[in-house]
């Protein structure tokens, strides 16, 4: 990771940084409102086990397979099991378990987000779907250039970011950021910075970070919103960087931490600075990056179409 390698000077007009709330975390979400869950009727509680797989315990769907002595699985584990009923060890064969398929398709489930506040009930087959896609599921962490695997709601990532990742937090909706960094030759796809801004209520990721478009090597800032892709639209935001009398200036809309870091760099969504216009802003002999990037976020009349729009502005 090359993230100490980009020193962040950062001034706040003005406001003082205040502790972020997070006074709980998803875990103990999690467990709380999994209490009060009520326990789902006993009847399809066991159909639903019958419709698990004995061998990977995922939830099965067609075809669903079975042995000659009525053992079912999985097709995945199907395809690992070299012909043997991993249950009884008698050879597989090709059977296929069609009762069992037709009683899935009758099931109603709920979606598996309920204890987050999802309220909606599924026909068994588009049950995945939905969990796929519903916006109640958790955020994956958003900070980028790590595989973190950590998901959670966005107070608990808030706190994640804080107190796992060293990321700074800042509270008001203009910034002023110095990027330091001293061998601007160097140039990896890895290189970056993130800050994260608390105003209007809302968290907001700003990523700064060098890579490689083609063979040409820029730094791109970009903001992101710590929300669903709906509301991030309610928001713009401007960054700005420049010197001698010339700047670079972007304007556009959050995208929201729905859309993966690297989703959002390659579509080019953000403010591109050339390196050599880079070093050119940063004065001096040339040796050291040093980019004054300022930049605002606001509120947008709220959309009565409510419509998103992702732009993917490279294709
Ligand atoms: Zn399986
Ligand atoms: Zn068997
Ligand atoms: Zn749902
Ligand atoms: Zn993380």
């Amino acid at each position: 990771m090359e993230r100490d390698s980009f020193e962040c000077v950062s001034s706040l007009d003005g406001i003082d940084e205040e502790e972020i709330q997070h006074d709980h975390q998803f875990e103990s979400l999690l467990k709380s409102r999994n209490n009060v869950v009520p326990p789902a009727p006993s009847r399809s509680t066991s159909v639903h086990e019958l419709l698990e797989c004995p061998v990977c315990t995922n939830s099965m769907y067609p075809p669903i397979h079975q042995c000659q002595n009525g053992h079912t699985l999985c097709s995945t584990c199907k395809t690992r099991v070299h012909n043997r009923c991993p249950t009884c060890r008698q050879e597989l064969g090709d059977i296929r378990c069609l009762a069992l398929e037709k009683v899935a398709e009758s099931l109603e489930l709920p979606c598996k987000y309920g204890f987050l506040g999802c309220t909606e009930i599924f026909p068994y087959y588009s049950k995945l779907e939905h969990e796929a896609q519903c916006s109640f599921r958790p955020y994956n962490c958003p900070y980028a250039g790590s595989e973190c695997p950590v998901v959670g709601d966005i107070p608990f990532l808030v706190a994640h970011l804080r107190d796992d990742h060293k990321v700074d937090t800042h509270v008001g909706c203009t910034f002023n950021h110095r990027y330091v960094k001293s061998n601007p030759r160097e140039v990896e796809n890895a290189t970056w910075m993130l800050t994260v801004f608390n105003c209007f209520g809302h968290y907001f990721c700003l990523h700064f970070e060098a890579f490689l478009i083609g063979i040409a090597p820029v730094y791109m800032g970009f903001l992101r919103f710590m929300g669903d892709e709906i509301e991030a639209q309610n928001f713009s935001y401007s960054l700005e960087v420049g010197a001698n009398g010339r700047k670079l200036m972007w304007e556009g809309t959050p995208r929201s931490i729905r859309d993966n870091h690297r989703k959002v760099r390659d579509s080019h969504d953000g403010l591109i600075i050339q390196r050599n216009i880079a070093l050119f802003f940063s004065g001096g002999d040339r040796k050291e990056l040093k980019l004054r990037v300022t930049g605002r976020i606001w509120k947008e009349q709220q959309n009565p179409d409510g419509g998103v729009c992702i732009p993917n502005i490279c294709s």
